[in-house]
């Protein structure tokens, strides 16, 4: 039994329930709902202005599905228009153009060493299309010749035509959205797609030469149980993606109208849930997978794995990244940019992005210029968050966080944290239980959490990038998650 099974007994309900508070995910920091439209297209070319010799991460959000999952709170628009995506490329490339013409990327040597196109559903576009869309990218970014090429993909609408036109373009990581095989589960989230079909992509895409395959799936469905989700994970396991990421259920029926269709009566709740969640942590690490924390889980031979394990695991937009020092720049509707200093979020309605790339600046919506103090902060959690690890002794010496390290003294007694070393030498390190509520060992490190804006806090959706919830006064509130 390795040391995370050990001490996965100790995570009780009451344990969980305790520290069972809303909080971000901290796929940024200062997190999105604290970002400003004081900050637009101006303020975003003049931080792509400053130097910086940062490879590049590339993100594209392609926003189309032809049908919406009960369960998906993304921002994707439904259609089954095909002719949305042709118009859509247009003004992509458009800001394709514009970001690069402003980075002179071509003359600096930023290469692009990650590449990603997430949705909405990236395969709604045509072989032609995908096709017209990388080769835009490639003829004006420098990608580097591993550079990591991921795509997600609906196992459901994705053609082997597809497949192939994608593994001959490069790509070479799949990530498979799969929730949860059970038939009535996958009735009652309106998202029918059968074990089979599911494996037959997976087999595909192995013997098409996809080197990395991640599958997402969900915890707190609708019929869900203990029996019938540990059958799933039976099956998972058996397929045995190198990632598998485990989301909670986000049910937000106020933000999500969609949602009212999914029974609540139907969701399993207190003791159910924990022991669904519970038992999913323990089957994935007898089946020899590493838990990263936040939702992660990586076989030992994948890169995440062993960026972990070295500390050189970032964390963005995009979830945990192998790629720490790379500048993210998101294209595309509602896509999310990363400099050293700075986010930017594009618009996150087709209408106004397309009116914005029409005007000929950076279809910026809103963002931040970091302070020093958010730098710092920003640190101080990705330590927690992707190293697992504190140099608490460190920061303590530093000065100005006292009060914060004070307050993970319970979180030390609990055993989410081990205090090792004395003086400046001192380190808390992460247990698996720290892991698994690793945002409450962040929380004390962010000076937001009281700001007004953040005083409505819920159940978070999948991608807390891709949802801008706003209140009924129409202004942006924060919506943060649990772990249950
Ligand atoms: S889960 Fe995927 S396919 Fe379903 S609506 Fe959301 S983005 Fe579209």
């Amino acid at each position: 039994m390795t040391n995370d099974l050990l001490q996965l007994e100790n995570l009780s309900e009451a344990l969980l329930q305790r520290y069972n508070t809303s909080g971000p995910r901290y796929t940024s920091y200062p997190t999105a709902p604290m970002w400003t439209d004081t900050f637009g297209p101006k303020q975003f070319e003049a931080a792509l202005s400053l130097p910086s010799t940062a490879p590049l991460s590339l993100y594209t959000h392609l926003p189309f599905c032809e049908h919406r999952c009960l369960f998906c709170a993304c921002n994707v628009t439904i259609t089954s228009q095909k002719e949305q995506a042709e118009k859509y490329l247009g003004y992509l490339f458009d800001d394709i153009d514009r970001f690069a013409d402003l980075m002179d990327v071509a003359h600096t040597n930023r290469v692009v060493k990650q590449y990603h196109w997430g949705g909405g559903t990236p395969t709604f576009l045509t072989c032609d299309q995908m096709e017209r869309l990388f080769r835009h990218h490639q003829s004006r970014f420098t990608f580097a010749p591993n550079a990591e090429i991921a795509i997600e993909v609906d196992p459901r609408v994705t053609t082997d035509e597809q497949l192939v036109c994608l593994r001959n373009l490069g790509f070479n990581r799949v990530s498979l959205g799969v929730q949860d095989i059970q038939p009535e589960t996958q009735v009652a989230i309106e998202r029918i797609q059968p074990l089979e079909q599911t494996e037959a992509m997976v087999n595909r895409c192995r013997e098409l030469g996809f080197g990395g395959i991640n599958f997402d799936l969900i915890y707190g469905l609708p019929h869900q149980t203990m029996a019938s989700f540990d059958a799933t994970l039976t099956e998972m396991i058996r397929l045995s993606p190198d990632r598998i990421a485990l989301y909670n259920f986000a049910y937000v029926p106020w933000m999500a109208p969609h949602q009212q269709k999914i029974d609540e009566a139907t969701l399993p709740v207190g003791s159910e849930k924990f022991t669904i969640f519970k038992n999913a942590i323990r089957r994935l690490l007898e089946a020899g997978y590493l838990y990263i924390g936040m939702d992660h889980f990586a076989k030992p031979t994948d890169e995440l794995a062993i960026a972990w394990q070295q500390g050189t695991l970032h964390r963005n937009f995009m979830g945990y990244t192998t790629h720490a020092g790379c500048e993210l720049l998101g294209f595309g509707v509602s896509a999310i940019s990363t400099l050293t200093g700075h986010y930017a979020q594009n618009h996150r309605k087709l209408v106004d992005y397309y009116a914005s790339v029409e005007s000929g600046e950076l279809p910026v919506h809103r963002g931040l210029a970091l302070s020093e103090d958010d730098i710092t902060r920003r640190g101080i959690i990705h330590q927690l968050l992707c190293d697992s690890r504190l140099k608490s002794g460190e920061l303590r010496q530093q000065g100005g966080y006292d009060e914060a390290l004070d307050s993970l003294g319970p979180l030390v007694a609990d055993g989410l944290l081990l205090k090792e070393g004395e003086g400046v030498v001192e380190t808390l390190t992460l247990t698996i239980l720290g892991r698994i509520l690793s945002r409450n060992t962040a929380m004390p490190f962010d000076t937001y959490l009281d700001s007004p804006i953040a005083t409505t806090v819920e159940h978070l959706p999948k991608h807390e990038q891709r949802l801008r919830p706003v209140g009924a006064d129409g202004k942006p509130v924060a919506v943060y998650s649990k772990t249950l």
